[in-house]
């Protein structure tokens, strides 16, 4: 049976490695019709806001699988990364990247055995990207985290834990610090934990993962995290078995599924053939197992294994080693791994169970979500923000006054730290000011009584962002000022 994927070349070095992995694909014998399909810088330079056009979505509808190379995306100006569209248009929600020690590949690792996979949600979090310039001076973006979106990851990363014969899965976050959002991630994970008895389960904080994670790798079998930090921790995890050029990576959802390497664009290297194929040709061997292709995906990852057993390296490796001379083009890698097809590596890598050995079953249960939660709650009070050039004490006595007699000025806080009433603390502020406000009566949190204090607020000072204060069961659904 022949198999329909979207193949995106992408931009920079994405054309040479995404021919590289199609050819050694077509050498193993897989019948697949390719759809190529464009994303990316070119897209956005024709105009297209979105960097994924129309056609390309359609195709990926039809195939519900695609082979991508990397996109660019400008920093810190213009369009929103085509990748990360592509990934939450299709809902492919959770980012596999596994990290596992490769024969001939040398790493300071070389005798720490790393094999363990991050487990990265796709769709949430910072990556959520909205954002405000609350003020010519002050930026925030919102940093989503929901319930289910948790709860779909974390089940997703036992049951690969489960599937592939893993012992351990480790939660990251940061839920010291962000106590509302990785808290509700960390307290997803451990609900669900008891459900999966056969799989040990911790809690280790991000900073530490990352300390854990360069001191003694080996510890680590499957961490879930969020999307952030799993973007960081998974480039982290890539250095520890030789650099991007090995880092494979598949984005799965319920319906379809985008194999990619996790490396960008690398435009210093696109056209010149030198740049390492393996990352995207493992994302292929993740992708054949996705579509049932166990064989042939064995065949490929046996045949890369060869190729590195025999030493054959790319220049990023040459370079690492000192043997520039000796390092293989991109095609010619192709066309040694296309060589090894049909041969056995000396000894069977990881050490452990192999890795995504099958497609992606649908989670095997789903918490109920939607207003019936949230009845049990109340409404606590409000922040609203304001943008003002005057002292905190001048700007609270200001507020306080206006407040009545229906509210109150609970506190002020410049940048999340309590600064009205006066602390005695040292603050240095920027003129972008928290000011949280609570009905003097009970009951008296309406919409009414709130849009009349904002607009008390807006004819003294701009007020530029407001959040309602809930209660759900009698406890804060907001978190303290730092110093309250
Ligand atoms: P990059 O991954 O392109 O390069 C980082 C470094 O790793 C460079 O030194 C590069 O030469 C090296 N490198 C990367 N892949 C390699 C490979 N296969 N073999 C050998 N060396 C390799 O990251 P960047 O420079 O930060 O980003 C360049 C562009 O790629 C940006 O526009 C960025 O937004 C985009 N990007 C896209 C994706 C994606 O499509 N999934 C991921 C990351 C970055």
């Amino acid at each position: 049976m022949s198999h329909r994927v979207t193949l995106i070349p992408g931009d920079g070095v994405g054309p040479e490695i995404t021919q590289a992995a199609r050819r050694v694909i077509d050498a193993a014998g897989v019948a697949i019709d390719w759809e190529v399909a464009d994303a990316g810088a070119e897209v956005f330079r024709k105009g297209d806001s979105s960097g994924v056009p129309k056609e390309t979505r359609e195709s990926i509808e039809r195939t519900r699988v695609a082979l991508k190379g990397p996109l660019e995306t400008p920093v810190g100006f213009g369009e929103k990364s085509a990748n990360v569209t592509l990934r939450k248009l299709f809902d492919t929600y959770a980012n596999i990247r596994p990290a596992r020690q490769l024969p001939g590949v040398p790493t300071r690792y070389d005798k720490e055995g790393v094999d363990f996979i991050v487990v990265r949600y796709n769709i949430e979090d910072l990556y959520a990207g909205v954002e405000y310039d609350n003020t010519r001076d002050v930026s925030v973006a919102l940093k989503i985290i929901s319930r289910k979106g948790s709860e779909k990851i974390i089940r997703y990363a036992f049951e690969l834990a489960e599937r592939e014969g893993r012992q351990k899965v480790t939660v990251a976050t940061k839920a010291n610090i962000l106590k509302r959002t990785e808290g509700l991630f960390k307290s997803v994970f451990e609900e669900l934990a008891p459900e999966y008895p056969t799989i040990t389960a911790e809690h280790l904080i991000i900073d530490n993962v990352a300390h854990q994670m360069v001191k003694n790798p080996a510890q680590f079998d499957v961490i879930v995290t969020t999307n952030l930090h799993g973007d960081i921790i998974s480039d982290l995890a890539s250095g520890l078995v030789g650099g991007l050029g090995f880092a494979a990576s598949g984005n799965y959802g319920d319906e379809v599924a985008i194999f990619e390497a996790v490396h960008g664009s690398a435009p210093k290297y696109a056209g010149k053939n030198v740049i390492n194929p393996t990352a995207v040709m493992l994302s292929s061997v993740m992708m054949l197992s996705h579509l049932g292709e166990a064989a042939a995906a064995k065949r490929i990852e046996d045949a890369i294994f060869v190729t590195l057993e025999a030493g054959a390296v790319t220049l990023d490796v040459a370079r690492a080693t000192g043997d520039v001379e000796h390092a293989t083009s991109t095609s010619g890698f192709a066309d040694a791994i296309i060589a090894n097809l049909g041969k056995e590596p000396a000894r069977r890598y990881p050490t452990k169970a192999g890795v995504l050995t099958g497609p992606v079953p649908a989670p095997r249960q789903r918490w109920s979500y939607g207003t019936a939660r949230a009845i049990d709650n109340a409404v606590y009070g409000y922040d609203i923000y304001v943008e003002a050039d005057m002292t905190p004490v001048v700007l609270g006595d200001m507020l306080s006054e206006i407040a009545g007699p229906d509210f109150s000025l609970e506190l002020m806080s410049t940048r999340g730290t309590k600064v009205y009433p006066p602390t005695g603390g040292r603050m240095d502020s920027v003129e972008w000011w928290r000011c949280r406000f609570v009905p003097t009566a009970v009951g008296g949190a309406t919409d009414a009584a709130f849009a009349d204090l904002l607009q008390r607020v807006s004819a003294k000072v701009p007020w530029v962002q407001a959040f309602k204060l809930r209660l759900y069961g009698g406890e804060a659904g907001f978190t303290k000022a730092q110093g309250q």
